[in-house]
């Protein structure tokens, strides 16, 4: 959609276009979903500038790299290429730019390297190892959360080991070991001049705690200040916007509570109530009219979230049609779930004329794509996966990275480890660790250890790390012969050896990393291409790409026309014409990992109802009954999410007409999702089952007889009694030791015959 210079106002309803034309002072609008939230924020920053507020003292946070975009484009449709100029974007990607340029007041450079996860716990292991501590009861994925979350309460590492003191005993020593790694783990960090995701938020606040100049700059220079999905901030993200906005106070936050789904990573609702006293005068605007889904969307997803007992009071309504019914797709497993799935799809793009990128398949989590990746691919429809591995994830990838990062930044320790015996130089684990030991012991940056290797170490390894310090030296030259990104990287790319050895690699694989890292260096060559980009050093592309998340994925293939699949959680804020919500499964969705409390609980429900108003006119709900997890194949439940949501809006003659079982009515089908305690967190449903002998893989039962002794998921051993065909249904009816005779429709039937 194009906004038109001047007739936007008239695209507004009452409320909304209040929000819009809003004057100076604190405004908070907590609204459903789909009420048109991100559209207020959008026009609000156009009419702004269309009155003369400089595009370079609005600050506009989003949640998602890919929001702030569709947000910049629509603006520039209404004003102009001025546009670029407004301070835009992620949390993340912001207080970066803040903190690049004002590094120096931390003691950081403002080429410092951006940690990502996997070098955090890569440091972390190191860490860990170092102390001789032990990994299983240490984890680096736990030590990770534990000071993740510490930093998003802004609790520095020797908070943290204080409050450990206070702590009950066992509790008390293991959280001043985590203390200890995590200072050891700042330290390291800040010789390495890197910041972790989470330091981009902390220092920021360090910054404008420690330095009231800087933040005294920053409070006058942004005039507005908005938020969307205000819900998503944690204390540290709240704390930056409230000290940024005490200036002028026009702060603008847009958000619902009912989407709240990142309270595991320390997102927090009180920030709505807070709001309120800390901005005492807070005008506030009820968006009420869903615009995006149909009646019977709207009023399933309130009939859902209304079982939240935590929530602010809202109406939503809409003046769209009714609708479609809700469609319930029954699978007999994983597998079939993808066939099913992937054949509505077609059946609804033949009979509406639809494209594949009116369809979503949203998922708990990143595993859950294979099956419909399958089925997709055979029936030929084209499909993205946004998030799983990112292409900035793989291996290839994050090597020649590494290379351009240590070129850059040669304090980086996590880019040293990564890169310093590959392609193979003979350096062993044992040289590493002693040079980042040395680096960190002597408070010297590793360069400098691995530049005098000669001076620190003696014996057969340092030729080896003389030659890299070398190549390495040549590399910095041509940065200080101004070369530009594409030139340095596509050099570095040879000479180190990365593109020889993938060259040489003859496999499928080794082609498509090949292949890869290819399309990494023409990412560089359209960066230093672009004439939006003024500084075209390598360093000025590293950070481009370091906060780019999984929703930013190259686009290796212009067409868009694609079918799009992702979690739930990457899905806040977008819309589909259709969308599939899959694995409707108890532990899966509500996922048993997350399930420890009613808190817990009502966070997954969020979730669901976050999935639910991603719909506009096609919402459809698919569960398998049987799936395989860790490599074994598991029983399972339908979600108790399927039975919150009111029957009347849901279409079950599919998972009727699927059940080889008892059902007859839709009553009786959702009652057949149960029985069960409605809302507690309950153990897993395998233990019910019968357990089968290793790895329960069904027979092909078309040739089933009479007599035939077969094995049955549930219901164990029996012997088949009556084999009745009518049309294509073919039943079974078998006795089983345990259960007695059972009539079974052999297509959904799990039956090994034995
Ligand atoms: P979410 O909570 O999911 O982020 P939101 O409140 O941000 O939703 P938007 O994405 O801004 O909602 O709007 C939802 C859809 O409704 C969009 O397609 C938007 O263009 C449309 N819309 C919003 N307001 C109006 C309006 N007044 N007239 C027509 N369409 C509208
Ligand atoms: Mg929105």
């Amino acid at each position: 959609e194009r906004l038109k210079k001047n007739d936007y106002l008239s695209t507004l309803n009452e409320p909304q276009r209040e929000a819009v034309l809003y004057g100076n002072g604190p405004l908070m609008i907590i609204a459903g979903a789909g009420s048109g939230k991100t559209r207020v924020l959008t026009y609000r920053i156009a009419h702004l500038m269309e009155n003369g507020v400089d595009p370079f003292r609005i600050l506009s946070l989003t949640f998602t790299n890919k929001a702030s975009g569709e947000m910049r484009h629509r603006i520039e449709g209404a004003v102009g290429t001025e546009a670029r100029n407004i301070w835009m974007g992620t949390f993340h990607s912001v207080f970066a730019k803040i903190l690049r340029i004002e590094a120096r007041f931390l003691g950081y450079t403002s080429d410092f390297s951006i940690y990502d996860t996997d070098d955090s716990k890569s440091l972390l292991r190191s860490i860990i190892k170092e102390f001789n501590l032990d990994d299983k009861i240490y984890k680096a994925n736990v030590v990770y959360n534990r000071i993740s979350g510490a930093k998003n309460r802004l609790v520095s590492a020797d908070d943290y080991i204080n409050n450990a003191v206070i702590q009950a005993d066992d509790e008390a020593a293991k959280m001043k070991e985590i203390g200890r790694i995590y200072k050891t783990y700042a330290t390291r960090c800040f010789q390495a001049n890197a910041m972790d995701f989470d330091d981009l938020l902390f220092n920021t606040n360090v910054l404008f705690r420690d330095f009231p100049d800087v933040l005294y700059k920053y409070q006058h220079k942004f005039q507005h200040v908005m938020v969307d999905e205000f819900q998503d901030t944690n204390v540290s993200q709240y704390l930056i916007t409230r000290k940024l906005s005490a200036v002028h106070r026009n702060i603008v936050v847009v958000g619902d509570d009912a989407q709240s789904i990142y309270a595991f990573r320390g997102a927090n609702i009180e920030n709505i109530l807070n709001f309120s006293k800390d901005f005492p005068d807070v005008q506030t605007i009820k968006l009420e009219q869903n615009y995006r889904s149909t009646g019977t969307i709207v009023s399933a997803a309130n009939s859902v979230i209304a079982r939240n007992k935590a929530q602010l009071e809202k109406h939503t309504f809409t003046a769209n049609d009714e609708g479609a019914l809700i469609d319930v797709i029954k699978a007999g497993s994983d597998n079939e779930e993808g066939r099913l799935v992937a054949s509505a799809i077609l059946e609804e793009k033949m009979q509406k004329a639809l494209r594949n990128e009116n369809f979503a398949i949203l998922y708990r989590t990143n595993a859950q794509s294979r099956s419909f990746e399958e089925a997709l691919r055979k029936l030929g429809i084209k499909y993205r996966i946004i998030g799983g591995q990112s292409f900035y994830q793989r291996k290839e990838i994050k090597d020649l990275l590494g290379y351009l990062r240590f070129t850059v930044n040669q304090r980086d320790e996590e880019a040293f480890k990564r890169i310093i015996n590959l392609p193979k130089r003979g350096i062993g684990d044992t040289t590493v660790a002693r040079i980042t030991v040395t680096a960190s012991e002597n408070n010297v940056p590793i360069w400098e250890v691995v530049a005098n290797i000669g001076n620190y170490a003696t014996g057969r390894t340092i030729a080896p790390i003389e030659q890299f310090g070398t190549l390495i030296k040549s590399f910095k030259i041509m940065l200080e012969d101004g070369k530009d990104a594409y030139e340095v990287a596509s050099h570095i790319a040879k000479v180190s050896g990365i593109l020889r050895e993938l060259y040489e690699d003859k496999t499928v694989e080794g082609l498509s990393r090949y292949e890869n890292v290819q399309e990494l260096l023409n990412g560089i060559k359209e960066f230093v291409d672009n004439e939006e980009n003024e500084d075209k050093t390598l360093s000025a592309f590293l950070q481009s790409v370091s906060l780019l998340t999984n929703a930013d994925e190259p686009d290796d293939n212009e067409d868009h026309d694609r079918v799009t699949m992702m979690t739930i959680h990457s899905a806040k804020g977008l819309e589909f014409r259709n969308v599939f919500i899959v694995g409707l499964e108890e532990d899966l969705f509500p996922s048993q990992m997350m399930l420890e409390s009613r808190q817990d609980l009502e966070e997954e429900r969020r979730l669901f109802y976050v999935a639910i108003t991603r719909a506009e006119k096609k919402l459809s709900f698919s569960y398998a009954e049987s799936r395989y997890q860790w490599g074994r194949l598991k029983m399972c439940e339908p979600s108790r999410f399927l039975l919150e949501v009111d029957p009347k809006f849901l279409n079950i003659s599919n998972a009727l007409r699927r059940d080889s079982e008892q059902i007859n009515s839709p009553m009786s089908f959702v009652r057949n999702l149960g029985p069960r305690k409605a809302t507690e967190p309950k153990p897993v449903t395998a233990a019910t089952a019968h357990t089968p002998t290793g790895d329960f893989i069904p027979s092909d039962t078309h040739d089933l007889a009479e007599g035939d002794k077969v094995e049955h998921m549930k219901f164990g051993f029996g012997t088949v009694l009556k084999m009745e065909v009518n049309g294509t249904d073919r039943k079974a009816t078998v006795k089983f030791d345990s259960v007695g005779e059972k009539t079974l429709l052999l297509s959904f039937a799990k039956l090994r015959i034995i």
